[in-house]
């Protein structure tokens, strides 16, 4: 790329940084991908056994049908649920390859930091923003920007088993026996789990998947049992809006979860906080706090899916903005900290929502809800369509919503006092079968319809981690 005209770098070939080019291209920007994987969709690829929540007509992106639709590309079902691997085949894979994209994408290209030329993170200097970005790649290169949109997701930064946010002791020392996300138990996988026990830690859509695939293989491989840890009492548990829920494959998922505990088909732990890990004979004990009592538990294997966290190591030179709960920007942060409100709708947003202090630097896709969880495609491309218009220039296409998400079918919970500034946005509008409530959220709790006057507070989550 000539020096003259940096390109916009978008960082990661995933779902929302291959739509990402498709509106720069659109736009007649310039974009330039970096993908740390070998091929597009690497993340993905890593859980592609998983069917996903949404159908087809929520996964897929105009702008990136455009290009597609040049190729002669078959548009899938708009209503049939792709696992994560034909999303890569059906809808990644030929994006990437298209005769628009696959040239500006260069694969095993890491970036290992980014910083304003010439100047240091402390440094105001003149004409800092209007100098381009830098990019540092694993390979020990660097490359202009005109603008970076972070599109990197968070699959690679899985939260730890450990009670405080942090590795329990002994979790790093026994990592061969640890499985982060959603291992292929059925699939590849399959050998190290038939007939063991297995405990899974987490309460989100990827601990639901991951118990539901372990006590299928049960139905095959006498001797498999499952544990299952969560956070809290059952009691406060919420599996999701089920028949509420506007994707009904996600409302189905936690409902056949929650079968599964109430019928004992899988020991639930709740509470269960793990303090340390360490091998007891064969297996491994658990060391965790049931409310005051100390347990230890015994189990060959854990599987950890207990959310994820942006990597934000190699932004160490970006004036970011975010909020210190959430790691989304603080204009984001309100209206889909679970903290808050336990309602997973999220109302639409983009480039300005998504705003850092460093101009022309953007986080967009997973990575942008930090901590959070709830995450869906369609918002990321919606987040991407407004970034792509704002460096183009049109302001106004930059700041109209042009989505409408579906509903989670969980609100529950008051309003804190924290999120009474926030309240009249952080949800898609009520329709009017909750209107006489007074929520934020689209539909009445399935779990706790307590009378709410504001935002959807929290006594649960609408959904813990994907
Ligand atoms: C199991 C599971 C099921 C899900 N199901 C659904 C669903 O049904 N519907 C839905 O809407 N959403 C779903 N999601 C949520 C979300 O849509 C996906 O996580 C989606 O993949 C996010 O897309 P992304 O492009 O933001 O990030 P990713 O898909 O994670 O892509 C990020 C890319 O960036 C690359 N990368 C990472 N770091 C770097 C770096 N430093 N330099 C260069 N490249 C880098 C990665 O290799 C990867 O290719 C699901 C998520 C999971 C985990």
């Amino acid at each position: 790329m000539p020096e003259a005209s940096p390109p916009v770098v978008v960082i990661g070939a995933g779902p929302v940084g291959l739509t990402a080019a498709a509106h720069l291209l659109a736009r007649g920007l310039n974009p330039l991908v970096l993908e740390a994987g070998p091929q597009a969709g690497h993340a993905v690829r890593a859980w592609g056994q998983v069917r996903m929540f949404s159908p087809w007509r929520f996964n897929t992106d105009a702008a990136a049908r455009a290009l597609l639709a040049a190729e002669g590309w078959v548009e899938p079902d708009p209503e049939a649920f792709p696992t994560g691997a034909d999303l890569v085949r059906h809808y990644l894979a030929p994006l990437a390859a298209s005769a628009a994209l696959r040239d500006r994408i260069r694969y095993d290209a890491r970036v290992t930091g980014i910083a304003r030329r010439d100047h240091g993170r402390l440094h105001d200097g003149t004409g800092r923003d209007a100098a381009p970005l830098m990019l540092h790649l694993a390979s020990d290169t660097a490359l202009a920007a005109r603008a970076v949109i972070d599109c990197s997701g968070t699959w690679g930064a899985p939260n730890p088993a450990g009670a405080h946010g942090m590795p329990a002791p002994g979790e790093a020392a026994h990592a061969d026996r640890i499985a982060y996300g959603i291992p292929d138990v059925l699939g590849a996988e399959r050998a190290s789990y038939a007939g063991a026990t297995t405990l899974v830690v987490g309460a989100g859509h990827s601990a639901m998947n991951a118990v539901l695939d372990l006590v299928e293989l049960a139905k095959a491989a006498p001797g498999t049992r499952v544990l299952w840890a969560f956070r809290r009492p059952l009691a406060a548990m919420s599996f999701g809006g089920g028949a509420t829920d506007g994707l009904s494959q996600r409302g189905e998922l936690g409902a056949r979860a929650q079968a599964l505990v109430e019928s004992g088909a899988v020991t639930a732990l709740a509470p269960f906080l793990i303090d340390r890990i360490a091998r007891d004979g064969k297996r491994l004990g658990i060391t965790g706090r049931q409310g005051e009592r100390e347990t230890v538990v015994q189990a060959d294997r854990i599987i950890v899916a207990a959310g994820f966290r942006p990597d934000l190591s190699f932004l160490r030179e970006v004036r970011l903005g975010l909020d210190p709960a959430v790691e989304a920007t603080p204009a984001l942060a309100p209206l889909i900290d679970p903290n808050l409100h336990s309602c997973g709708t999220v109302r639409p947003h983009g480039e300005a929502e998504l705003r850092h202090p460093e101009a022309g630097f953007y986080i967009a896709g997973m990575k942008s809800y930090g901590r959070a969880p709830t995450f869906l495609l369609a918002t990321g491309y919606e987040q991407v369509r407004s970034i792509a218009a704002w460096l183009a220039g049109d302001l106004a296409a930059a700041r109209r919503v042009d989505l409408v998400l579906p509903e989670t079918g969980v609100c529950s919970g008051p309003s804190l006092a924290k999120v009474a500034s926030t309240v009249s946005s952080c949800c898609a509008p009520a329709p009017a079968a909750s209107a006489d409530q007074g929520s934020c959220c689209g539909t009445p709790s399935v779990a706790k319809p307590v009378a709410t006057t504001g935002c959807c507070g929290s006594a649960a989550r609408a959904t813990e981690a994907l």
